[in-house]
């Protein structure tokens, strides 16, 4: 790992539980998807739930500009901006390639994430480094695509709508080779894998030592959030028990991310206290 990305990991809270000091900033400006995943409902304007792909609003590149800047004058140890939704990053790739180079422009020494599915990733890799993303988090919840079928109704691909295996297939291909390019040019890759009982949780190592071949730097195994109107909103819950047996087995072969909050895309500060809303209603002050 070179020198800048071991302090930058050392420094990302998400990266290493013992950076919990540190805060984060989600800026939500990626509004669109490129694949349909099962337990997936993007909901704006949610100030009651904390999940990921949930927003109170979605941000121009200009307006997360301006958040971050309110955000930096009023939060300690702000250390890393990240695109996490309430889309993927890579499929709004103008708005979040914008929002990220006009913070960076701000203020060159944040540590720039971002999360996406990886369908995009072969497009995108390249400019992913120029920009200086040093941490890239891809979601990767099977590595066989006759299992990827039942977790993905539909993959969107070249103006090709994917379905079944093809589209799994296709989306695992994309998700492996941004992943070994990302990691070969120094960028530090998290893999999250969402366990789906039923689906994928007797395959999560073979998931583990797929992405570690292919460079990942560590796995964040999460529990699924059920939410309504999804395909995926009677499958069973899994408990931190059995989570944390899944991670120590893992733990074997990759490091594990045991602290994931699953947090909001627009999400603010430490990853023990949320502070997106102080937040927005002072934007809503600000406007009247
Ligand atoms: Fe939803 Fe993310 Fe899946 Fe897209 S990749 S459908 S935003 S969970
Ligand atoms: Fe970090 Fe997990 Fe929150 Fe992402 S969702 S910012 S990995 S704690």
């Amino acid at each position: 790992m070179k020198e800048s990305n071991k302090i930058k990991t050392e420094t990302h809270p998400c990266y290493s539980k013992s950076a919990h000091q540190y805060a984060r900033m989600h800026i939500p400006v990626a509004e669109k998807c490129n694949i349909s995943c099962n337990y997936c409902n993007r909901k704006y304007d949610c100030v009651h739930e904390t999940r990921p792909g949930v927003t109170s609003k979605l941000l121009s590149p200009e307006e997360a500009l301006a958040r971050f800047k309110l955000v930096k004058s009023k939060v300690d140890r702000l250390q890393v901006v990240g695109v996490a939704g309430p889309g993927d990053a890579l499929a709004s790739f103008d708005s979040t390639k914008r929002s990220l180079s006009l913070i960076k422009n701000e203020d060159p020494d944040l540590t720039f994430c971002l999360s996406t599915n990886g369908l995009l990733l072969p497009k995108y890799q390249a400019e992913l480094v120029e920009l200086g993303i040093s941490h890239v988090t891809i979601t990767i919840n099977a590595v066989e695509p006759k299992i990827g079928a039942q977790i993905y109704e539909r993959v969107n691909y070249r103006g090709q709508t994917l379905s079944g295996e093809t589209g799994a297939a296709v989306l695992l291909k994309n998700q492996l080779i941004g992943l070994k390019y990302l990691a070969e040019h120094g960028v530090i890759c998290k893999v999250n894998i969402v366990l789906l009982k039923g689906i994928n949780e007797n395959h999560i190592e073979d998931i583990v030592k797929t992405v570690k071949q292919a460079g990942a730097y560590m796995t964040n195994i999460m529990p699924l959030i059920p939410v309504a109107g999804t395909p995926f909103a009677d499958l069973p819950l899994t408990s931190k028990v059995e989570l944390d047996y899944l991670r120590g087995k893992c733990e074997a072969n990759l490091k594990q991310m045991y602290h994931c909050q699953q947090c909001r895309s627009d999400a603010v500060g430490c990853l023990s206290k949320d502070r997106s809303l102080e937040f927005k209603q002072e934007e809503e002050q600000l406007e009247a």
